[in-house]
């Protein structure tokens, strides 16, 4: 068996996160992500689920992200959970090397019976994603028809964030925290109110570069506002002090000098941090991509019946990985098909 200690990819990097979409759907239509309406037909099995994740722990990953499409319309998500409980709690078991198991959702189907739920089967961390406050600004963003609809979106976005914290999902540790894509000319406005709405409810804000994942989106570059004038911005109304990115983690940290908790911004675009990146991705049905921004996946599913065909797989997988296309993207001249975001998760 390959010792997690000793697998590294080609530029030395380990792997230490696993994300795993549950679903390409999504009951929102953000314009910057374009979800799919359908699944494809092969979604992975519980058991496959388990398999993989088994075999990414004796690599070495540490946490465990779920994602979609928007995972909670999963039905599958529940199940998993739980059975990663049982082998996190299983002398012996490659899960107990998990140290978290986090969520990225929109927050819609976020009841107090759902936040509930997903707690006590193991949850620890839950992501919620807000691109603004403001109705007609966040209808535009989340693909609504109306600011009536959008207004009704953040009212159970909220409403999803305080079920998760009543569930026991605790913003001071770290496990509820808010995402936000910000693109210019289209929700920059909202950067102040977003930043005002997580302090109020605090937890950590992380602002997004908007990214040129998949081919629906239309990205330009003249649509991304860089991290850099996020933070100008927000420091010009609260004092911000830096606090760095960690090895292999996404976002660069502030401090509100002011006591207001932290803030956070995640550069792919203007500061690539390719250099540490630990990630692999794996969508809902079996592909492997060992970069947010591939073309092409590598189908994992005909190993998924045996640990030690899959730890080969993705092991060697791993150890051919180069890829770093945020540093690359100035230098490239045309443009390279992507998968989409909503298959990839993120
Ligand atoms: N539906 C869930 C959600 O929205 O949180 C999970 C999946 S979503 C693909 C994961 C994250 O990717 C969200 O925070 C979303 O805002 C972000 N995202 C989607 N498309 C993006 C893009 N083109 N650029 C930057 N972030 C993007
Ligand atoms: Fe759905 Fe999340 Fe994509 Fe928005 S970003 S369409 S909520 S998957």
């Amino acid at each position: 068996m390959t010792p997690a200690s000793a697998l590294v990819d080609q530029r030395s990097r380990p792997l230490r996160v696993l994300r795993l979409s549950l679903t390409a759907r999504c009951n929102l239509a953000c314009p910057y992500c374009c979800p799919d309406l359908e699944d494809p037909p092969d979604l992975l099995r519980l058991e496959q689920q388990l398999c993989l994740i088994r075999v990414a722990c004796r690599l070495g990953i540490h946490t465990l992200r779920l994602t979609g499409g928007e995972p909670l319309l999963s039905a599958r998500l529940l199940p998993l959970l739980q059975a990663i409980a049982a082998a996190r709690a299983t002398p012996g078991d490659p899960l107990q090397g998990l140290q978290q198991v986090a969520l990225t959702t929109n927050g819609t189907l976020l009841s107090d019976q759902r936040a509930r739920e997903l707690r006590q089967a193991g949850l620890d961390r839950i992501t919620v994603s807000l691109d603004g406050v403001d109705g007609a600004v966040v209808a535009r963003m989340a693909g609504r028809p109306t600011a009536t609809a959008g207004e009704s979106l953040v009212q159970k976005v909220l409403g999803g964030l305080a079920s998760a914290r009543s569930a026991g999902f605790d913003p001071l540790a770290g496990e509820l925290k808010l995402n936000a894509v910000i693109q210019r000319g289209v929700n920059e406005d909202q950067l102040l109110p977003l930043a005002d709405l997580a302090r109020d409810q605090g937890v950590e804000l992380r602002l997004i570069e908007y990214m040129d994942v998949g081919n629906r989106n239309q990205w330009r570059p003249d649509q991304v506002l860089s991290a850099a004038e996020m933070v100008t911005r927000i420091r010009a109304r609260w004092p911000l002090q830096a606090v760095g990115r960690p090895t292999g983690g996404t976002a660069q940290r502030w401090r509100y000098v002011d006591g207001g908790g932290h803030l956070g911004v995640i550069a792919s675009i203007s500061e690539p941090f390719c250099g540490d990146c630990n990630r692999l991705r794996v969508t809902a049905n079996g592909q492997a991509f060992r970069c947010l921004f591939a073309s092409v996946g590598t189908d994992l599913k005909p190993a998924l019946h045996c640990e030690a065909e899959l730890l080969r797989l993705v092991a060697d997988l791993w150890r051919r990985r180069d890829d770093r296309y945020s540093e690359e993207r100035q230098r490239m001249t045309g443009s390279m098909p992507h998968a989409e975001m909503a298959y990839l998760g993120g």
